[in-house]
């Protein structure tokens, strides 16, 4: 058979090939764990070998980029609260817009389901700020962009390095009005994963989840969490909370990002956000409580759109190797640990037995102690510890 059926567990989902067959005999569903796949009507496949050749994981050829690197901050404080680093797609997104363009990223749904969405106005920009730590689905979005880019309207697109593969992949050329923008990726867990916490944090507040912010600023830049009911707003640091430490460590991220073909410098995407960790022992003075970004510029188009940005943002080139350093993703995959095999085993059933044996967070009490200690002031405590040594 000439179609991806042979790709198994390798997928990593983009729904590149549902939209790109001519026949229309694939479609998206999902498995067990709840990612979805494609699924081939076997009957109506006419064996033309589409989807093989548009399917990032299969057919996609290296980009040949060498990336810039640079640490990044917003000067627009009021923004950099909504967004998770150092608030550097809000104004790629703002610059794409002023100029009558589409956005296409990951944005919440009424029930809180992640999903790829267009965005024509500011105001409809604002729910794709901020990290969603959970796979977004990506059907029909590629065919959009195509539609977009057809009629010449400016568009950015962003997601997972994988999405804007697929979407690189899925168009088969390049446009000029094509700006792509990718989150270096540490992996994506699944959409009924997160579905399961959200109802499960809802029961223990007392009331159904409205809105879940997985890297809110109210402490600062950091890994805190804020959930809130129709009543009650929660932040916490997010190591306490199941869900999110178990996806740090890498134990619930969907199979593929164990092989991920985009852990590696040479990327698709024009531009490369991320969190700039490390920055406070890098280049002390750079460091923001409010976030810095690591941004890396791949081609000369992303190079444009951040010249673009000259005046709203602050900015200093930074060596490869130092970026690396905490953000091993653009590198090599994340380690699969061996939990993996059976760590979605019970989701389904009763959740709260299921997040007390397999999602169970590890000392907890010492994990307290650090975290208590907030990211501004562990830096504070160890340039004070500098000078006197
Ligand atoms: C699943 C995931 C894993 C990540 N892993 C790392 C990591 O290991 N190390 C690291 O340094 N940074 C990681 N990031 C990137 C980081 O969290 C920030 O998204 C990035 O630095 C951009 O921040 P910002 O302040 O510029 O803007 P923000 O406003 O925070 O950017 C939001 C952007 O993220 C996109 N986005 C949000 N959720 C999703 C999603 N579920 N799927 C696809 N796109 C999404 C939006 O479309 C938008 O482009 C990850 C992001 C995601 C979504
Ligand atoms: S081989 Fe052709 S017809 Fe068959 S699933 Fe792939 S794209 Fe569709
Ligand atoms: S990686 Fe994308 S294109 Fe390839 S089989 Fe999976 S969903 Fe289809
Ligand atoms: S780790 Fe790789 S395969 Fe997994 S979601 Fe991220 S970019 Fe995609």
């Amino acid at each position: 058979m000439n179609n991806i059926s042979a790709l198994g567990k390798k997928c990593c989902g983009c729904a590149a090939c549902e939209q790109v067959c001519p026949k229309h005999c694939i479609q998206m569903k999902p498995d067990e764990e709840g990612f979805l796949y494609p699924v081939i009507d076997t009957e109506s496949c006419v064996d033309c070998g589409v989807c093989v050749k548009r399917c990032p994981v299969l057919s996609l050829k290296p980009a040949g980029n060498t990336p810039k690197v640079f640490s990044v901050k917003s000067k627009d404080t009021e923004m950099l609260q909504k967004c998770t680093s150092g608030g550097v797609f809000p104004l790629l997104a703002l610059q794409t817009i002023r100029s009558g363009g589409t956005v296409f990223g990951c944005a919440y749904d009424k029930s809180l389901r992640a999903r790829h969405t267009a965005a024509r106005t500011e105001s409809e920009l604002e729910a794709m700020f901020g990290s969603k730590y959970v796979q977004s689905d990506t059907r029909g979005v590629y065919t959009e962009v195509k539609d977009e880019l057809q009629k010449g309207v400016p568009v950015l697109f962003s997601g997972t390095s994988c999405q804007v593969a697929g979407l690189v992949s899925f168009l088969g050329r390049d446009y000029d009005n094509l700006l792509t923008v990718d989150v270096l990726c540490h992996g994506v867990p699944s959409p009924l994963l997160f579905k399961r916490h959200m109802e499960y944090l809802g029961k223990k507040l007392g009331g159904e989840v409205k809105n879940f912010t997985f890297r809110c600023k109210d402490k600062g830049w950091g890994v805190f969490y804020r959930v809130e009911t129709a009543d009650i707003k929660k932040v916490e640091h997010s190591h306490f909370d199941p869900y999110f430490s178990a996806f740090v460590e890498g134990k619930t991220v969907r199979e593929s990002c164990y092989s991920c073909v985009c852990a590696t410098p040479d990327r698709h995407a024009d531009i490369t956000l991320a969190d700039f960790w490390g920055i406070d022992d890098i280049d002390p003075k750079f460091f923001d409580k409010n976030g810095v970004s690591l941004v890396l510029v791949n081609t000369t188009k992303g190079d444009k759109a951040m010249n673009g940005l000259s005046s709203d943002i602050i900015s200093k080139p930074q060596k490869f190797e130092d970026a690396v350093k905490k953000n091993s993703n653009l590198i090599k995959p994340t380690k699969r640990p061996a939990c993996r095999d059976t760590i979605y085993q019970g989701m389904d059933g009763n959740y709260e037995e299921y997040v007390k044996t397999k999602l169970k967070i590890k000392s907890v009490l010492k994990k307290r102690i650090k975290m208590l200690v907030s990211f501004d002031t562990k830096r504070k405590i160890k340039q004070l510890i500098k000078h006197r040594g």
